[in-house]
């Protein structure tokens, strides 16, 4: 790209970001300025100690930024976009790196995404928490290029050496810290969802019709979709709390 083309087209973006100078200190700001929301009591000052050590700015310098970026469609915008955003399918990519069933071996070997799929990609049903409700999800399967094994959000199936309807389940996929929790080809939960059921089943004999029901009307969704999601609940919260090994088709777990 010549320099010049690249100086002319990013003057004024530039002047917007001064006296920024670092990506971390753009980072800070945005994440400030999302953490305290227009409104809150000496907002410049508060985002003013979000930034990082060493950085030159005055706390007027971040006010004078703040109401420069704070707008509907630009940078300050850009949270409340992620946050309500419902366009298109969720794009989902397993986090596992390697093969969880080679390492059973002790080996390292590393997971590919395979492009050519194209529109065979898994499209599973996602049960977000809170308001999210329901949406469609591309699940973007790793694959094993030795076992073949396919790899899931949480669990591993298929291949050679996996027996035939054996779910692996990855070291640490039911934790609280990942996102997502998938126990079957077509629904992945958000874990939020299961903490919450778990919480409402210990202290308010919540079981899972009543759930299923609370979350259908919570989400303004057809309350039809309620039997649906109680079966997946029964089914991924059982799992899920005892930490599934290797299930066999059938929720049998293998010794
Ligand atoms: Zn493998």
């Amino acid at each position: 790209m010549e320099l010049t083309s690249l100086v002319s087209g990013m003057t004024e973006f530039a002047a917007n970001l001064y006296p920024l100078k670092t990506e971390e200190e753009l980072v800070a700001l945005l994440s400030g300025m999302h953490h305290f929301p227009p409104g809150v009591p000496e907002r410049a000052r508060r985002v003013h100690e979000r930034l990082p050590a060493g950085s030159a700015l005055c706390s007027s310098d971040v006010g004078v930024l703040i109401d420069r970026l704070d707008t509907e469609g630009g940078l300050g915008g850009l949270y409340k976009h992620l946050a309500h955003t419902k366009e298109g399918p969720l794009h989902l990519v397993p986090s596992i790196t390697h093969c969880a069933v080679c390492a059973l071996n002790g080996e390292q070997v590393p997971l590919v995404v395979k492009s050519s799929l194209g529109n065979a990609f898994p499209r599973p049903t996602v049960y977000l928490d809170g308001r999210g409700g329901v949406r469609e999800s591309v699940l973007y399967c790793k694959w094993c290029p030795r076992c073949n094994a396919k790899h899931n959000m949480s669990y591993a199936e298929g291949g050679t050496i996996l027996q035939r309807g054996e779910q692996l389940a990855y070291p640490g996929a039911m934790q609280r810290d990942n996102r997502f929790v998938q126990l079957s080809r077509d629904t992945i939960i958000e874990t939020e969802v299961l903490v919450r059921l778990t919480s409402q089943m210990v202290h308010s004999h919540t079981g899972y019709e009543t759930f299923a029901t609370e979350y259908t009307e919570l989400a303004n969704l057809p309350p039809a979709l309620a039997d649906a999601l109680q079966m997946n609940l029964a089914h991924a919260w059982l799992a899920w709390k005892v930490g599934f090994g290797v299930l066999r088709c059938g929720g049998t777990m293998r010794e």
